[in-house]
């Protein structure tokens, strides 16, 4: 499937220098989102998952219809705050300041097998954090999928040892 024809690029969004991917019209169209999951799902189905976890908000985008399909659990990762029940926290750089991203202590026990998921794979910041919190709760990062992959950014230079799909890249 060639998904970059339904992904669109919007130059200077969200500010000045940055060309964002848009993956609604990818979305918008059920054969071709259809096609994206299918192709996680068997990825994740050769790893005995156990769980899904995806970072908000776009992560929670392509984690569930795949952990629907599995017939396991997703657990979000969430932005401070939003959460409602004990959290662990995690702190990460961004290009300018930082953020931090929660998740409930409870949602994974020891020894999960986890697939995590996120629409896209920038610097890996974003899913670096996310695997130190399902770490830190004692669970197994089994995989990584993302729609896209911008490798200009070397995002996989984060998640050396992991195994990682990404459909299509920039
Ligand atoms: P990072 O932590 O740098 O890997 O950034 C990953 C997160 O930021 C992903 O969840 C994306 O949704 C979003 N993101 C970063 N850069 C872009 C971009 N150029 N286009 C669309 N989304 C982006």
């Amino acid at each position: 499937m060639d998904y970059k024809k339904h992904i669109q690029i919007v130059e200077d969004w969200p500010k000045e220098g940055v060309q964002f991917k848009d993956i609604t019209p990818l979305m918008d169209n059920g054969k071709v989102f259809k096609s994206a999951v299918d192709e996680i799902v068997a990825f994740a189905r050769q790893k005995d998952i156990d769980i899904v976890v995806g970072p908000e908000a776009r992560g929670f985008i392509i984690g569930c219809p795949v952990s629907y399909a599995l017939e396991v659990g997703f657990a979000p990762v969430r932005k401070e705050g939003k959460l409602p029940r004990d959290v662990i926290k995690v702190d990460y750089g961004l290009e300018y300041g930082k953020n931090v991203l929660t998740i409930h202590k409870d949602a994974i026990k020891p020894g999960q097998r986890v697939l995590i998921t996120d629409d896209l794979l920038a610097t890996g910041g974003t899913i670096e954090a996310t695997i130190n919190l399902v770490e830190e709760l004692g669970g197994i990062v089994v995989g990584c999928a993302f729609l896209v992959e911008l490798s200009y950014l070397n995002g996989l230079g984060k998640l050396d040892g992991y195994d990682v799909l990404t459909l299509t890249r920039y």
